[in-house]
């Protein structure tokens, strides 16, 4: 960011009113006209655990709209500041990073603000005013170098396979199902059994399928979340000419936010849709129990479903894991918040990579009502999920074992 007190230069001014420009009309229209109820900030994970009103969304809102004003509305500019400060930024940065972009904010506001779209805008416009956290904007580094968030070589991304008890993975240069591991299992120990479930339970059902190795690139979601969408058109075209020229028909991916960026954003980076179907694995588990193709004895353990944020109320997948974990355990459980109305784990937007210690403190909320309830076993179906609960049960020492929807089923079917 410029330097020399809270003052920025004339020219980082024009740079500030060119990328202020970037909020849409919908988007400087919803800012205008929220009228500051505070429903969605008594919905907000984050700011339920800090109580800083600058992790409120609606002061958010208010940051956002009063810095627009300043270059773009008229009596503003006649009369009022136009200048943006080193600490408006700073404090813009605060508050767009203190977000895990869980969209419940969203769910709450009585006008249907796409609340999701505009914190991701905002921190689109935080990056231009060089004022993205310095975590954050190494993660781009990594990202230009390894084309993954967590800056290891891309020959690892197959590593996982040595690390469990599957022989070899199939890459093949054509393929009926490609299954997508994405980078936060492929790369994450405490993920690495959630891929060797999906290849297991694959093999299983004798499918025609293939990984693609090396060839895999991050799906684009961290430049996404941080504002960096011409990164993530790049990895968008790779993957799926990757995809498309194996021919490959569906492609399976166990990670919500893979899914989520795949099915919903792909089609606007590329401006076409794939010539492919993007499954979840839990819509996939879903289908091959239903079916009958893949059979499992149900355990009579107490198992509760956690439902990512991103593949819930950001993507609509909200029956098939239900319906999946019907045929897993005789004892399922609901969290009070489930479904559309889901609280975050923690997990997303970032937030490791800002405050750690909220991201614990927003998981063992979650960890404590699993613990209550009774359930033996907690399961989601995403692996940021996974990460921020099994974080959860070592740091803060919960009594839970934590697992993946699709692990949990690899389990019944005795692969390990
Ligand atoms: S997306 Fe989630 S964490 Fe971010 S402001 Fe909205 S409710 Fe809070
Ligand atoms: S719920 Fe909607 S209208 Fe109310 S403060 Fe939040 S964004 Fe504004």
């Amino acid at each position: 960011m410029a330097q020399g007190g809270s003052k920025l230069t004339a020219e980082f001014n024009e740079k500030a009113k060119a990328s202020l420009g970037k909020f849409t009309r919908r988007q400087v229209m919803e800012l205008d006209t929220c009228a500051h109820c505070g429903l969605c900030t008594d919905n907000c994970p984050a700011y339920n655990e800090s109580k800083d009103p600058l992790h409120a969304p609606g002061v958010r809102s208010a940051m956002a709209v009063k810095l627009y004003d300043r270059k773009y509305n008229f009596l503003t500019r006649l009369f009022g500041n136009t200048e943006i400060t080193v600490k408006d930024v700073e404090e813009l940065s605060e508050s767009a990073y203190h977000c895990t972009l869980c969209g419940r904010c969203m769910e709450s506001c009585p006008f249907g603000f796409q609340t999701h779209e505009l914190w991701t805008r905002v921190r689109e416009i935080v990056a231009d005013l060089d004022g993205t956290p310095v975590n954050v904007g190494r993660l781009a580094g990594m990202l230009e170098e390894n084309m993954n968030p967590y800056g290891l070589d891309p020959d690892e991304r197959l590593d996982w396979v040595d690390y469990t008890d599957l022989d070899e993975v199939p890459e093949k240069e054509e393929a009926e199902v490609a299954y997508f591991v994405g980078c936060t299992t492929a790369f994450k120990g405490a993920n690495h059994e959630v891929a060797f479930s999906i290849a297991s339970i694959l093999d299983e059902v004798g499918e025609d399928w293939t990984v693609l190795g090396e060839e895999e690139w991050c799906c684009g979601n961290p430049s996404l979340l941080s504002g960096d969408e011409h990164t993530a058109k790049e990895y968008a075209e790779h993957n799926v000419k990757e995809l498309e020229r194996r021919g490959v028909k569906k492609v399976i991916t166990g990670c919500a936010g893979c899914y989520r960026v795949f099915r919903f954003e792909y089609p606007k980076l590329l401006g076409r849709e794939p010539n492919f179907e993007t499954l979840h694995s839990v819509e996939y588990l879903r289908d091959v129990l239903v079916s009958g193709k893949l059979k499992l004895e149900a355990t009579d353990e107490k198992v509760i479903y956690h439902d990512p944020c991103e593949l819930s109320r950001l993507s609509g997948v909200i029956s098939a894991p239900r319906e999946a974990l019907k045929y897993l355990t005789n004892n399922p459980l609901e969290f009070e918040e489930k479904g559309i109305d889901v609280r975050c784990c923690g997990g997303g937007g970032l937030l490791q990579a800002v405050n750690n210690d909220m991201r614990l403190d927003i998981v063992s909320r979650r960890l404590e009502e699993a613990v209550e309830k009774g359930a033996d076993i907690l399961v989601s179906a995403c692996p940021a999920c996974k990460l921020a609960f099994t974080d959860g049960v070592r740091e803060r020492g919960f009594e839970i074992e934590v697992l993946d929807l699709l692990e949990l089923a690899a389990r019944q079917l005795g692969v390990f």
